[in-house]
């Protein structure tokens, strides 16, 4: 199943188009993005029966962010050792972790504003909690991800990077710092959901590849680690860190610019495609 967020209304993609959710079961399933994982068994099951009528052609510009309020997010540094080297740091023995403030969360075609400094990309996969999870076994740690999306982790570097010790939070959470999209991909649709291929294009450029099987500390043990801690909420996210190639570690530095367009993909998952702007 792919879930998404339409003009502030329950879609199914397919490839025929979008489904309105609430529109094809005849009122069955709430049109409100905020009432997903309420019902998301039954919708699971709805959706892989008999394939629901009314699919339509849509404009990828009216997706907008399909859990539009997270209690949590979560995000995870030096994730891929590439990125660990290329940061200038040693191996975490445990996961590190930050938040992004839910209010900087967007869509997944949006025109993103840069503030002034250095904006930065982190193309980075998200797993969606989608039920209660405390105290998580690691060997159980897939249980609550209920689905899979893709996620910009973007960074001004010099706002996260300013303190001693560094804030990280603050600096990755102006608006629109947090895009996510284009779907909920439900975990059974995700040919190897311990291994998929990222990739982030700068303009057409390659900045930034690699699989999620790199990870440092993969999925069931960023659950563990964080659920030993907060009680996991349906709609919670987890950026769960990048791979090597971001901009401020390139000889010479390069930052995003007015008139930048950033391609987000991962395998299975699908692409988000932003454009930037300065203002200020
Ligand atoms: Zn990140």
């Amino acid at each position: 199943m792919r879930i998404a967020n339409l003009a502030g209304r329950l879609a199914l993609l397919t490839a025929d188009g979008a489904i309105d959710v609430a529109t094809a079961s005849g009122g069955r399933f709430a049109a409100d993005p905020t009432a997903l994982f309420e019902q998301w068994d039954e919708l699971l099951d709805w959706s892989a029966g008999a394939a629901p009528a009314g699919a339509r052609p849509y404009e990828e510009s009216a997706l907008l962010v399909p859990v539009p309020e997270p209690r949590q997010v979560f995000a995870v540094a030096l994730n891929y050792r590439p990125h660990t080297a290329e940061a200038g740091y040693e191996e975490p023995a445990e996961p590190l972790v930050f938040t992004k403030f839910p209010s900087c969360l967007t869509g997944p075609s949006a025109t993103i504003d840069l503030p002034p400094g250095h904006v930065d990309w982190e193309l980075e996969m998200v797993a969606v909690i989608g039920r209660e999870a405390y105290r998580v076994p690691e060997e159980k740690g897939w249980d609550p991800v209920l689905a899979l999306t893709v996620g910009q982790d973007l960074s001004e570097r010099i706002t996260q990077l300013a303190g001693r010790p560094a804030q990280f939070s603050l600096g990755k959470s102006f608006p629109g710092f947090g895009p996510v999209g284009p779907a909920l991909v439900s975990t059974d649709e995700v040919p190897d959901r311990d291994d998929l291929e990222l990739s982030c294009e700068l303009n057409g450029e390659v900045v930034q590849h690699d699989r999620t099987s790199n990870m440092i500390f993969p999925v069931p043990k960023l659950v563990a680690f964080l659920s030993a801690v907060c009680p996991l909420r349906p709609g919670d996210l987890i950026f769960t860190g990048t791979p090597a190639g971001v901009g401020n570690r390139r000889v010479p530095q390069r930052f995003l610019t007015s008139g930048d367009t950033l391609v987000s993909r991962i395998g299975g998952l699908g692409e988000m495609r932003h454009r930037f702007r300065r203002t200020g």
